[in-house]
């Protein structure tokens, strides 16, 4: 994840990227340090595991993590300095949504900012150091109804007598070709990373909900106007923030707008802009468009099993606990509030702490077994 002004993670960078939140979503390629993306090579097993021969046998272990943005990574290396040796199950693109950021520059620890892969690359080394065992697959079937947990990934099985669910969560797009090449080139979904590099810049936010008008009016600290586009005659959002976007002098709001186009070679020039009512088109000069339409929890393969909010987020007890003993949470898949890469770390160590407890206390036969292989 990318943290935002708030501290919530964010999914692309500016004109010169910026940091962000974490949850795998569409497949990216990263020339950063960790090399996967769709194209890699699942890592079935780790050298030890029991389908080193390429059986399909079970890969049992004392602890899942699924999900390796800052939360899974996080666990990963609490989990194995308390010599958990946890298998994290990274998805095909590993890293969570800092894999997308460029400049990280409000991640603790990095006086001078860091990219989002070269940080990632550390957590993912961090975790490997102690002796967890990280596989770039992704999951496709949980079974969380009997001890020990099961999961499958490409045909195999992983058990665990503990589970910690870190899949994140993924920013909205629009989906236009020209949106997806100017990522980190002026097209950006996270205000609060990015605001930064537009410092005097005219720039647009798309959307009509709290998001797109909350980063709107944070954006107007920076920009000299931003044009907020929305696609209906009404806004979605509280008619406070409505009221307060219509009453600011550098917001110029546009109802029934449409963007069919991002303009730009190699960064945003500005947009192609439709009039749903009248099917106009016209262009509008911009040096940034910021993407605010929602966000998605990867909780697909979660939500019969495990307590979803309104919004489908997973809802979290006692910390970091879920309504399955056993099977604990952390990150953006359950907190659209914070939605920052620290905080998902921070919850990420209090999700392994927690697991390494309550498998003290409920050990299991295979755990016990494996404990004495340790
Ligand atoms: P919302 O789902 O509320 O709003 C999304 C907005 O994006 C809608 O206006 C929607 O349009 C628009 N949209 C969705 N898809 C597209 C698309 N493909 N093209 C163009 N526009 C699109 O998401 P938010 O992230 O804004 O808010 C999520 C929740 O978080 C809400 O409950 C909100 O109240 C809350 N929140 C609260 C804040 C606060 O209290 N300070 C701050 C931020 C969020 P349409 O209206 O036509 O559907």
């Amino acid at each position: 994840m990318t943290d935002d002004a708030m501290g919530r993670p964010r999914p692309e960078p500016g004109p010169s990227g910026d940091p962000i939140s974490l949850a795998p979503a569409a497949p990216i390629s990263f020339a950063g340090a960790i090399s996967f993306g769709p194209d890699a090579a699942p890592v079935v097993a780790e050298p030890g595991s029991r389908n080193d021969a390429g059986s399909s046998d079970p890969v049992e272990g004392k602890l899942l993590i699924i999900g390796s943005g800052p939360a899974g990574l996080t666990a990963a290396i609490y989990a194995a300095r308390a010599n958990l040796q946890p298998i994290v199950l990274a998805g095909s693109t590993p890293g969570g949504q800092l894999m997308i950021t460029s400049d990280v520059e409000n991640y603790p620890g990095f006086p001078d900012g860091i990219q989002g892969p070269e940080l990632m690359a550390a957590f993912r080394a961090q975790a490997e150091r102690f002796g967890s065992r990280i596989i770039d697959v992704d999951i496709e079937r949980v079974d969380f109804s009997s001890r020990p947990f099961r999961v499958w990934a490409r045909g195999i099985e992983y058990r665990g007598d503990a589970v910690i669910v870190a899949t994140g969560a993924s920013a909205l797009w629009l989906g236009l070709e020209s949106e997806t090449r100017l990522r980190g080139r002026g097209v950006s979904a996270c205000a609060t990373c990015d605001g930064f590099f537009f410092r005097g810049k005219e720039i647009a936010v798309v959307g009509g909900g709290d998001t797109a008008l909350e980063e709107a009016t944070f954006l107007t600290r920076f920009a000299t106007k931003v044009h907020l586009l929305h696609r209906r005659d009404s806004l979605r959002a509280s008619k406070i923030m409505v009221e307060r976007a219509f009453a600011h002098p550098k917001i110029e709001v546009h109802l029934n707008t449409i963007v069919a186009e991002v303009l730009g070679d190699s960064r945003v020039e500005g947009v192609r802009l439709v009039t749903t009512t009248t099917g106009e088109q016209r262009h509008l000069p911009l040096d940034g468009l910021f993407i605010a339409i929602g966000y998605m929890p990867n909780t697909d393969l979660f939500r019969d099993i495990l307590e979803v909010d309104e919004k489908g987020y997973l809802v979290v007890r006692d910390e970091s606990g879920s309504q399955i003993e056993g099977v604990f949470i952390a990150g953006d898949v359950h907190d659209h509030r914070y939605r920052q890469a620290v905080t998902a770390a921070g919850e990420g160590c209090k999700a392994a702490i927690d697991a390494e407890r309550w498998l003290e206390l409920n050990a299991t036969p295979s755990s016990s077994a494996l404990a004495g292989q340790g």
